[in-house]
């Protein structure tokens, strides 16, 4: 991996993380122009081939077939390969260690372990060319946003961060560790919420110490003890206290469920996210569109054959469980595809291997979405979900720089996304392979 960082560009790009983007850097323009064979610019618009970007420090400045380049510049080409948007994921875990349990990460490691961990998965990601990533929640509570934070002030590299700071679980919820006895101390435990006015209070607490928007666990998971994914843990009334409090602060809700009342409990309430959603039926398909566009389903695919893997530290008995409802969440995501409803692109990563969350497109080509409704989700639809629509998300002049490429054509083999070899955010580039 080589890093390439010109310092001018480094320093307006580090001084202006999502908290001002709109601030001008003092320096000169440092201006890069990108030359491919092909550009995809994520809003499902036809490709552009050949195709050449203008960057102006850390905006994109011009996109057309054919440019002059101003003197000075910097030109990289990048042959026969596709530029595409930086690539966003809705749920990473990205202080989250692959290889440890979560219920043994509670006693086993501590916020410096993930801290560390987490500064290593976030330069594993970007360099996987995933630009953005809503993170749903640390094993320990707001290390997600010291991650986020040190990114946006450059002291790691990383992908723009949107964080959860913490879940808010009900007791002996997903959220609870519950394989513990009750005479064991685990700090997270403390951190749990029952009924309206405590889910409030959490609300508040998560917001109060950072996080970005509101992580809550509507329903059983996959991977937890002794709870069935499928049955609703948060009442109506609870679930609609945390998007009403989160409403109140400008924030959303993305709520964890897998069970069809959960899931459509979660919408009535106003949810921005249903993620998993894996017994999505036809009734939550309709209340999903009744929202035009208000509530969204982000689905997690891959997870059920990463959790397979030979060195994952998830337990047979939960590895069965993931079985029993692989295939039901694969028909969730048919039955999406059929009705036609926008469909985020998340991944669950820390479940998966961190930079592995590609593989999630090859997915769900197989279960029939075309490779370029799969780049809109990644780009374009993610960015609308995370309302930075105006910011990032598609190839589009004015936007911040956020560009990957792949070798090849994406729109003929979707797993040429999971070779990136070029990646820019906000004008800095931090990979560039030399081509083989
Ligand atoms: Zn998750």
């Amino acid at each position: 991996m080589r890093r390439i960082v010109s310092s001018s560009v480094l320093l307006a790009a580090v001084a202006f993380g999502l908290g001002d983007l709109h601030a001008q850097p003092a320096a000169p323009p440092a201006i890069v122009v990108l030359r491919a064979a092909r550009l995809i610019d994520g809003t499902g618009a036809a490709p552009l081939a050949p195709a050449m970007v203008r960057i102006e420090n850390e905006r994109i400045a011009a996109v057309a077939r054919e440019l002059t380049v101003p003197a000075g510049a910097q030109v990289i080409d990048l042959g026969d390969a596709t530029l595409l948007p930086g690539l966003i994921d809705l749920h990473t875990h990205l202080t989250g260690d692959e290889r440890v349990h979560w219920e043994d990460a509670l006693l086993k490691t501590t916020p410096a372990h993930d801290a560390l961990w987490g500064a290593r998965n976030a330069r594993v990601t970007l360099m996987a060319g995933f630009t953005t990533c809503r993170d749903m929640g640390p094993t320990w509570p707001f290390t997600d946003v010291a991650l986020r934070n040190a990114i946006n002030e450059g002291l790691v590299p990383g992908p723009r961060l949107v964080v959860a700071g913490n879940y808010v679980s009900s007791t002996g919820g997903a959220g609870d560790a519950r394989q513990f006895s009750p005479y064991v101390d685990v700090p997270i435990v403390r951190n749990l919420a029952d009924g309206p006015d405590e889910v409030v209070k959490a609300v508040r607490t998560n917001l109060k110490q950072g996080a970005d928007f509101i992580k809550i666990l509507a329903t059983g998971a996959v991977l937890s003890k002794g709870i069935s994914p499928g049955a609703q843990q948060y009442s109506d009334a609870e679930i609609q206290a945390a998007v009403t409090e989160a409403r109140r602060w400008g924030r959303s809700v993305a709520a964890h469920a897998h069970g069809a009342d959960g899931i459509k409990a979660a919408i009535r309430a106003g949810v921005r996210t249903v993620d998993h959603g894996s017994y999505l039926d036809d009734e939550a398909i309709a209340l999903i569109k009744a929202t035009n566009r208000g509530t969204f389903y982000a689905p997690t695919l891959y997870t059920s054959a990463a959790i397979e893997r030979p060195d994952s530290p998830v337990p047979e008995s939960e590895r069965v469980r993931s079985r029993q409802v692989s295939a039901i969440k694969d028909a969730g995501f048919r039955r999406a595809l059929a009705a036609g409803i926008p469909i985020g692109f998340a991944t669950d990563a820390m479940v998966i291997p961190h930079g592995q969350n590609a593989r999630e497109f090859g997915e769900r080509a197989r279960l029939g979405e075309p490779a370029m409704a799969s780049i809109v989700s990644a780009t374009s639809l993610n960015a609308e979900i995370l309302r930075l629509q105006n910011q990032i998300g598609s190839i589009t002049v004015g936007k911040l720089a956020d560009l990957i490429a792949v070798p090849g054509d994406p729109l003929r083999d979707i797993r040429l996304m999971e070779r990136v070899r070029f990646v820019m955010k906000g004008g800095v580039v931090f990979r560039h392979d030399p081509e083989k």
